[in-house]
């Protein structure tokens, strides 16, 4: 699984290009999960958006704390410090620039810098300064995850008639626009930018992920669910058998299915994967089931 971050600001149709961005991802037969932070909802404020991709299901849920990827959907944000923290040593970074100075001022060690001059671009095909679709172009090129094809294909159901023709031709320049300079990701961060290994070729393989939370969720031969979801919880449920009716609505409500008819004929959770979200001590028409902290196990 890869981690990214967008960054850009209300009215650039940042979320919008996470939502895209996840649509392609799809469409190329991978997993995607993309979600918004705003932070004041107005117009030109800072946006953040987060996304999450890879070849098996995104079972995460969580903000990107540590992106692989960095896209700057808005200029004036690349100058700002606190849009890097996290930053993974040897991760890319997709910047909308018109001459990269903030970009040369970067002090992180990335392995990939692909800038793109999306505003003058967007005004030119679109008649907006959304710099979005362009910067989906670049991220395409830059990083080799999704295609040209996919991207085009996600965007039409975003957009119709000459609002779509302009974002597919904005989408195509910085595709084809975007400068792509890559970095030795090995070497010392204050002599990196002495490194350049290449500033011409695309990224032809695409770089490969590993995140501790990408897991199945099923194994399909077993029919069974084999994720741990008992290691998410805090609490679990007790169920008190000298209340129980034995009706069995703990079972029906559980949404993991995983109440079930003991040795003993009642209704216990499995704690393998109760993940203690206590829907059947509210849904127990008995209040014979309690939920106690973990550390009482
Ligand atoms: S706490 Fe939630 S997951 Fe655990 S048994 Fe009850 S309903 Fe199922
Ligand atoms: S819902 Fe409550 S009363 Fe019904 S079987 Fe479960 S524990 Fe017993």
């Amino acid at each position: 699984m890869g981690e990214m971050r967008l960054h850009g600001r209300g009215g650039q149709g940042t979320v919008m290009a996470a939502q895209m961005m996840a649509a392609a991802f799809v469409l190329g037969g991978k997993y995607a999960s993309v979600f918004p932070s705003f932070g004041i909802e107005r117009r030109g404020s800072a946006v953040m958006a987060f996304a999450r991709f890879g070849d098996k299901p995104i079972r995460e849920k969580t903000r990107v704390y540590n992106p692989d990827i960095l896209l700057f959907i808005d200029e004036s944000l690349t100058d700002v410090e606190s849009c890097y923290d996290g930053f993974q040593p040897g991760g890319i970074i997709v910047a909308n620039t018109k001459n990269g100075k903030n970009i040369e001022k970067l002090n992180v060690n990335q392995s990939i810098i692909a800038t793109v001059d999306a505003e003058s671009i967007a005004l030119q095909e679109t008649g907006t300064p959304i710099t979005n679709t362009c910067m989906l172009g670049a991220f395409a090129k830059a990083t080799g995850l999704i295609t040209l094809e996919n991207l085009k294909k996600a965007l039409e159901d975003f957009f119709k008639g000459k609002i779509l023709a302009g974002n597919i031709r904005s989408l195509e320049r910085g595709y084809n626009e975007v400068k792509i300079l890559k970095f030795n990701p090995e070497c010392n961060e204050k002599v990196q930018k002495k490194n350049i290994l290449d500033e011409k070729d695309p990224v032809i393989d695409p770089p490969k992920f590993v995140s501790e939370f990408e897991a199945d969720w099923t194994d399909v031969s077993k029919k069974q669910i084999i994720a741990k979801t008992g290691e998410w919880r805090y609490r679990h449920p007790e169920v008190d058998i000298l209340s129980c009716k034995l009706c069995g609505w703990c079972d029906m409500f559980c949404p993991l299915n995983c109440m079930k008819l003991g040795d003993d004929g009642y209704y216990h959770a499995n704690l393998k994967y109760c993940k203690g979200c206590g829907i059947c001590a509210n849904e127990c028409p008995a209040h014979a089931i309690k939920m106690k902290p973990e550390e009482v196990i």
